[in-house]
């Protein structure tokens, strides 16, 4: 994985929300690096900033944010600053975002077929060098309309082309979703909590299929969950976010043996466990600090164990406690 070229690498990205007629900062100094072929979990509970990072890279930010600084770029190429035109590029070809309820971004009344032939429309090079007729493009893009549904395991992808979103199950839906992403052969796919509205069986196969797309195209991709298993089960590194910050960074195998900032093993330990038939919950104490009130110092302070003396004063940098990884945390800065 080593060798592989970076996709895309975030440095110092810092995101400011407007809150109340104030700026309030939102993001804060956010690194990330995903090679070709590789998945990065990005993990943290609901408001720790995981979406606000996806939606910075196609440029997708809600009207009440603005990046203040840092670097994201796709393959070498820097995007912030871009212009809308350029983005609108980059978002129909480079990136591909799905996201967790694939009925908001089906149209109930075209079917799947014409669906993916609208994007063929918009990007008729993918269908092949050279010029043809408005017949042949109409044949060439309904084979491979059939040809992405067969490649996200859709059965009988001949017939679904034919179908409305309303006439498939909420599974065959999100593979949809992920066969029209994926037409455009992006270089990064980013997965915002795309198993949150399916039940277990189905998630089971989502992920199954996403496993195996990562095999037989190489496919890299931005994972955003907040469900350690999914996780555990696909993700090559990942970065545990809080409030806003980055606070570890680590490769899923010595994340998951042994976490060490104190948010990251809080959040393994508070998975459900079975032990002699009683279900184990350790939750985490406390609520992830509102962004317009943020704690002075670390910002975990007010829920950690292990917080000492410049806990509540100083925040921490983030730093390598070994090769590999990245650590926010005052207990490593004293170690380095
Ligand atoms: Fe806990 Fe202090 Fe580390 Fe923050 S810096 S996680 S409060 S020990």
């Amino acid at each position: 994985m080593i060798d592989r070229p970076t996709v895309l690498e975030i440095e110092g990205l810092c995101v400011e929300l407007s809150i109340n007629g104030r700026w309030i900062p939102a993001l804060n100094e956010v690194n990330l690096t995903i090679r070709r072929g590789e998945t990065l979990g990005l993990i943290g509970e609901s408001g720790s900033g995981k979406s606000l990072t996806a939606l910075s890279v196609p440029g997708l930010l809600p009207g009440n944010a603005r990046v203040t600084g840092g670097s994201i770029r796709l393959l070498g190429e820097e995007l912030l600053g871009k212009q809308e035109h350029e983005l609108n590029k980059l978002r129909s070809r480079s990136v591909a975002l799905v996201f967790q309820n694939p009925t908001t971004y089906l149209n109930p009344v075209l079917t799947i077929g014409q669906q993916i032939a609208e994007i063929f429309e918009v990007s008729p090079e993918l269908l092949g060098p050279g010029r043809m007729s408005k017949r042949e493009r109409r044949r060439i893009a309904q084979e491979k309309a059939v040809e992405y549904l067969r490649l996200v395991k859709i059965p009988d992808p001949e017939r679904t082309v034919r179908q409305y979103p309303f006439e498939l199950s909420g599974g065959m839906q999100q593979r949809t979703v992920i066969a029209m992403g994926l037409v455009r052969q992006p270089h990064l796919v980013i997965a915002d909590e795309i198993t949150t509205a399916l039940d277990v069986t189905i998630q089971a196969q989502i992920l199954g299929l996403l496993t195996e797309l990562r095999r037989s195209i190489d496919m890299t991709l931005l994972l955003i969950t907040h469900d350690m298993g999914i996780v555990a089960q696909l993700a090559d590194s990942v970065a545990v976010m809080y409030s806003g910050s980055v606070i570890e960074y680590a490769d899923v195998r010595s994340l998951f043996r042994a976490p060490k900032h104190p948010y990251a093993k809080a959040l393994l330990e508070a998975v459900p466990t079975l032990q002699a038939g009683d279900t184990i919950f350790r939750p985490i104490p406390g609520g992830i600090p509102a962004i317009t009130d943020p704690p002075p110092g670390c910002r975990y302070h007010p829920r950690c164990s292990r917080a000492f003396a410049p806990c509540s004063v100083t925040v921490p940098a983030p730093v390598p406690p070994e090769p590999g990884r990245v650590v926010a945390c005052h207990l490593y800065q004293a170690a380095s």
